[in-house]
This record gives C-alpha cells, sequence and structure tokens, in this order.
C-alpha cells in the first residue's frame, strides 16, 4: 500500500453567515475558505483534490446572470493565493499536476481548472452530467460558471461510475481505489451536490476530504444541520443529511481519522500549523 504526503490549503475565501452553516446560531460574519488539497503520490505525482477561486471568478461573474453569484457571495481572492501560485512558490509548475479530482462543480472548487494543462481531471459521470449542458439561469442556479471550465474539459476528463466498484468502507459504501494501491479511495457524498465525491488519503494520518458535505466541523461532530434556507442550492436535501450521517458515523467509529470540511476555518488553522 502506499503513502502519500498532504498539504491543505487555501485559494481565497467567501463571506458567509454563521447561521446559514449552523442552524440557530449568531448570524455572524464568518469567513468561508476554499480550501484544496495537494497530494504528493510516489509514482503517480503531483495531484490536486479541487481547486479553490481564481480572480477569473470576478471577470465571469460581470455580467447577468452570473453577476447576480457575485452579489450574493461577497468572494475574497488575490493572485498570489490562487493554486496555481501557491504551488509554484514550493517549486511545483503548473505542468507538473498530473490529476485533479474534482469534487463537484461549484465555482468555488473548480477555479483554477484552467491553470493546470497536464492535469487529468478526474470527477463523477453523474457530477459531471448534471453540469455539462447548462448555461445562463440554469447553470447558475447549480452554482456552475461553464467559463471556468477548460474547453478541453471533456477530452481529459476520467468519468468515474461507482456501479462497478467493488471495494466498501463502512459508512462511507462504495469506494473507487483510484491508483488501485490504497493510496487515495474516492467515495459519494451526494446531496450537497449531485454526484460529489469525497477522498479518503492514506497519509502519514488519515485524512478524509469531504467537500461540502459538512462545512464546519460542528456539522460532522455533533450533526448540526445548516439552516434550511441553504436547501435552495442543495441538489437533495434528504441526501445531504444522509451523507452527513455517514461521515458523522465514520468519524465515531474512526476518530483517527481528520477530516476535512472544505470551508472550515478551525480545520484550516489546525492544518496549516501541522505543516
Ligand atoms: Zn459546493
Amino acid at each position: 500500500m502506499h503513502k502519500v504526503s498532504l498539504n491543505i490549503a487555501s485559494a481565497g475565501y467567501c463571506e458567509a453567515n454563521r447561521a446559514h452553516a449552523l442552524r440557530k446560531t449568531s448570524r455572524k460574519t464568518i469567513r468561508f475558505y476554499a480550501t484544496y488539497a495537494h497530494i504528493q503520490h510516489p509514482v503517480h505525482g503531483h495531484i490536486l483534490y479541487d481547486t479553490g477561486y481564481t480572480q477569473r471568478f470576478y471577470e465571469y461573474t460581470k455580467y447577468f446572470p452570473f453577476s447576480i453569484y457575485a452579489k450574493a457571495t461577497i468572494v475574497h481572492i488575490r493572485q498570489e493565493e490562487e493554486a496555481k501560485y501557491f504551488l509554484l512558490q514550493k517549486g511545483i509548475h503548473p505542468e507538473d499536476i498530473k490529476y485533479i479530482i474534482i469534487s463537484h462543480f461549484h465555482a468555488d472548487h473548480i477555479g483554477g481548472l484552467q491553470d493546470f494543462p497536464n492535469a487529468e481531471f478526474i470527477c463523477s459521470d453523474a457530477a459531471y452530467e448534471d453540469v455539462k449542458d447548462k448555461q445562463g439561469l440554469s447553470a447558475l442556479r447549480r452554482g456552475f460558471i461553464p467559463n471556468l471550465m477548460p474547453t478541453d474539459f471533456q477530452s481529459r476528463a476520467r468519468r468515474l461510475s461507482f456501479d462497478s466498484a467493488t471495494k466498501e468502507v463502512r459508512y462511507l459504501g462504495k469506494v473507487i481505489d483510484l491508483f488501485m494501491d490504497g493510496s487515495i479511495l474516492l467515495c459519494q457524498l451526494g446531496g450537497h451536490a449531485k454526484g460529489q465525491i469525497g477522498a479518503l488519503i492514506n497519509a502519514d494520518k488519515k485524512v478524509l476530504l469531504v467537500a461540502d458535505t459538512a462545512w464546519l466541523k460542528q456539522n460532522y461532530i455533533d450533526l448540526h444541520l445548516p439552516s434550511p434556507i441553504v436547501r435552495l442550492f442543495f441538489d437533495s436535501w434528504k441526501g445531504y443529511k444522509a451523507s452527513l450521517y455517514r461521515i458523522h458515523e465514520y468519524h465515531k467509529t474512526n476518530p483517527d481519522t481528520l477530516i476535512v470540511p472544505c470551508h472550515c476555518e478551525d480545520t484550516l488553522r489546525q492544518l496549516t500549523n501541522q505543516q
């Protein structure tokens, strides 16, 4: 079984209301960091899980209908925070990224796809099918900005279906062993967005990347649900609750696995202090 190394960073953040992320709490403005993971595999090289924002967000939300997105979501991203520039500071060139695992196609997860010309895109078939032909308002309703997609996306995409997956992990369900070596297991975490995928990473410490199944750690630790208002943007509220419950149970039975909700400032600070 191969072990990989993993670093978590954030590429920008948006302003969010704490009471939306955790129902019946204070309506304080908090930062929703757009985190991504940089994974280094001893054989398969550099891999990303999501990319966070890039400044393209500003460019592509100038005009209607995507201007609605920018008005509803105040985004802060400086160029040096973008994944491409952050990795360059560490001597990793954009061409070195071999794979990008896309949890789902919301704009804060795919903002940097165009920056990595050699990457193969790994996503679930269900997630891609849900957005691929969407334009205008129907794209916006899915939090999807089509211009963020590389023009050659289709030819570089590996679209996964879990139907034929044979491995299972308790509470995570069917998993796809990406490199057939136990280093990265992909699991289905639908509900927030159709076909969302999480990743269980076999690093020094096991890490479970859950994308938007939990926004903050209180969601999965205490089963503290977001405000019902966020249902408007979710694919399936019932599916979301089922996925969150599975992560909650997984955490209880695997307390040593570090769970990373995509937007949690506490988790990000804990990790960046260790890195
Ligand atoms: Zn999302």
